[in-house]
């Protein structure tokens, strides 16, 4: 699908299953922006802000005129469950109006934004299209998140996502394999595990904790005691998450360009042969149909 341009401040993000989806910036960066690894919203224009309202609801209109048969809208940058209720509700009662054929409105999101969101207004925005949130919990280790400043615990985010799922918002949760370096590793996983079979999301995804702009950033939280974990160690700690989950239907995708070997599957059906895979990789790399270096990346 070829969208109209628009005008977005660069540069901009979204999850790579909303590759065909309209990207519609309704706010500006992140409003926390202080997890040290991630870059994503650190370059000066990227400084939070929402965009207007009366300009974004133009935006809409406009688009409206120029492209036809948009079936998925993602919500960016960072963060846009941080706008108010009222906020969010008049955007996708825009998006109703301006694009009913729209089955599917997405978003990243922070558990805290949900804090000051009761549970009707949840359900409202579910009833106005809001259907999928993309929440990175990064780790279920209150170690490891205290470490990187997501500035959320084990408890925080569970609270959000079963409050998700209260609403019938479906949730793809995002972990960060290595977040918690050779020093967390272990107590990264499992935790990570617990956080996932408390809350069943409907997508689980693992990516690999990458430091493009070098590690210095993120060393400052470990008091430079950060110890990243070697190919090997990664594949450890994809067993100890794998053994550690107990999910009854998750879509289970540890595919993204930043993971070396590729994992697919729908967790529980498949625990065995994932667990096999990463087992094969780990007694002969050699042979695991490991991604080569070059095609790693974002
Ligand atoms: S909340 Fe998300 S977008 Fe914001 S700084 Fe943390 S990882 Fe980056």
């Amino acid at each position: 699908m070829q969208y109209p341009p628009l005008n977005y401040i660069e540069p901009v993000y979204r999850p790579p299953s909303e590759a065909r989806s309209l990207i519609l910036q309704v706010t500006n960066g992140c409003s926390w922006n202080r997890c040290t690894f991630c870059e994503m919203y650190t370059d000066p224009q990227k400084k939070f802000r929402p965009k207007p309202e009366d300009e974004l609801l133009e935006e809409i209109k406009n688009l409206s005129e120029r492209a036809s048969g948009i079936k998925r809208i993602f919500l960016a940058d960072g963060d846009a469950m941080v706008l108010s209720a009222r906020r969010l509700l008049t955007i996708l009662q825009a998006i109703q109006q301006y694009f009913p054929e729209v089955s599917r409105v997405s978003a990243y999101c922070l558990p805290r934004n949900l804090n000051n969101k009761s549970d009707q207004e949840l359900l409202s925005l579910k009833q106005a299209g809001l259907t999928l949130l993309y929440v990175g919990a990064e780790s279920g280790d209150d170690n490891v998140l205290e470490l990187v400043s997501k500035g959320e615990t084990f408890d925080s985010t569970m609270t959000s996502l079963n409050r998700l799922k209260q609403a019938g918002i479906k949730r793809s949760v995002m972990i960060l394999n290595g977040l918690g370096g050779q020093q967390y590793s272990r107590q990264h996983a499992i935790n990570s595990a617990r956080l996932a079979n408390a809350t069943q999301p409907e997508y689980l995804a693992t990516l690999v904790v990458t430091f493009y702009k070098g590690q210095q950033r993120f060393q400052e939280g470990f008091a430079g005691e950060f110890k990243p974990l070697e190919q090997s160690d990664l594949f450890q700690e994809m067993e100890w998450l794998l053994e550690e989950l107990d999910l009854e239907k998750t879509i289970f995708r540890s595919d993204h360009a930043s993971n070396s070997l590729v994992l697919k599957g729908v967790l529980g059906r498949d625990k065995q042969q994932l667990l096999n895979q990463v087992r094969a990789a780990i007694t002969d790399p050699q042979g695991a149909h490991l991604r080569p270096e070059w095609q790693r990346g974002f």
